[in-house]
């Protein structure tokens, strides 16, 4: 067999094979064609990567980032939130609308290593011209949008919606009763933005149905899954009863160690985990990237296995991509993170700025994208 790369002496972790140990991972082109005992691979192989104290596993996803910098001071080149820091796919989340779609493609989609996915914003400019792009009902286009869609269909993976006091005004729950009828006429989910009232989530989750996305799921505001004794509303597990999905879309105002800890006693856990990075956050934090991301959840008691199903395999169902991402399994498309967990004291911040202090850190150390090798910075 000929193998242009062979990742060898890396523990490999892919949730979506079962595969956890010590494997070598074989590529030839852009595929996946061998996960095998070690050094038991012969033949030609023509490059060897050294993974020894380090995790192999499939891709990492980032479903919930901002990487169209048509939006003034938040998108940013996608490799920089992609290949750069181990992650082979991105979806931006509703950067874009109708109206600037084309334009996206050309800077976001084309001209990177990163695969780039896209929630359309069901707002005609998407985030280009503010941050308030449900306040005015007139900018929900249903046939442009549903036309756009047709045109992209490898892109366009589902609708987002902005449901916050400041981004809807006056506008209530009606933005997301018209991006839900356009998802499904389009057949797609929905990913829900949800922070301060209103509208109320209770209004928001009701309208929400199996496969759509709650991201923000854990913030720290008022109003958020847990009532005020801490205890999950009833339309949130109404919502996770129906397979709605939650994801922890980070951000710089929306993920809290307190909140988070509380789900969790109430046996509540993420579908994903997504960072909403933007040029801020990311620049200056608390998110800075997706491993750190993933360290937070390390840091919070999470097992490293579970936290890699979150930003591999579960975003992948999310965007109905499973068959060709977020696995190792033969024959895909040779898409693989190398991680190291490095021992080194980290103060890690929430979006409360709440501290957390840690002895460990998963740092990117490559990204494999499509069988092109990309060292991580
Ligand atoms: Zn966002």
């Amino acid at each position: 067999m000929k193998i242009d790369v062979l990742i060898e002496h890396g523990t490999v972790i892919d949730p979506s094979t079962g595969h956890s140990g010590k494997y070598d991972v074989a590529i030839t082109g852009d595929r996946i064609v061998g996960i095998l005992e070690p050094g038991t691979v012969g033949g030609d192989i023509q490059r060897r990567v050294n993974a020894e104290g380090c995790l192999v596993t499939p891709g990492l996803i980032d479903i919930h980032a901002h990487i169209f910098e048509a939006v003034p001071q938040m998108g940013v080149k996608p490799d920089n939130f992609g290949v750069d820091q181990g992650v082979t796919t991105i979806a931006d989340a509703g950067s874009s609308g109708e109206q600037n779609f084309h334009d996206f493609v050309e800077r976001s989609v084309k001209q990177n290593a990163t695969e780039v996915l896209a929630w359309l914003n069901i707002s005609s400019p998407g985030l280009v011209e503010g941050r308030s792009e449900l306040a005015d009902l007139n900018r929900l286009v249903v046939e442009s949008t549903l036309a756009r869609i047709a045109e992209y269909p490898e892109t366009i993976i589902g609708i987002k919606a902005r449901m916050s006091g400041s981004v809807v005004k006056g506008s209530g729950i009606s933005p997301l009763a018209v991006a839900k009828s356009v998802a499904r006429r389009a057949e797609l989910p929905v990913m829900v933005h949800i922070g301060n009232a209103p509208p109320k989530l209770q209004d928001v989750l009701d309208l929400m149905e199996e496969g759509d996305v709650l991201t923000h799921a854990f913030h720290g505001k008022p109003g958020g899954i847990l009532d005020e004794h801490g205890q999950l509303i009833p339309q949130a597990q109404r919502a996770l009863d129906r397979g709605v999905r939650f994801d922890v879309g980070h951000g710089s105002a929306s993920f809290s160690f307190a909140t988070m800890n509380r789900a969790r006693e109430l046996g509540i856990t993420p579908y994903s985990i997504s960072t909403d990075l933007y040029l801020v956050n990311w620049l200056n934090g608390p998110v800075y990237s997706l491993t750190t991301t993933m360290t937070k959840f390390l840091a919070l008691g999470y097992s490293i296995d579970q936290i890699i199903e979150w930003t591999t395999a579960a975003p992948a169902r999310i965007l109905r991509k499973s068959d060709d991402i977020g696995t190792l399994k033969v024959g895909t498309i040779a898409d693989i993170s190398i991680l190291k967990i490095v021992d080194q004291p980290v103060e890690l911040i929430d979006s409360e700025n709440e501290k957390l202090s840690y002895n460990k850190l998963i740092q990117a150390q490559y990204t494999m994208k499509s069988g092109e090798l990309y060292t991580c910075k």
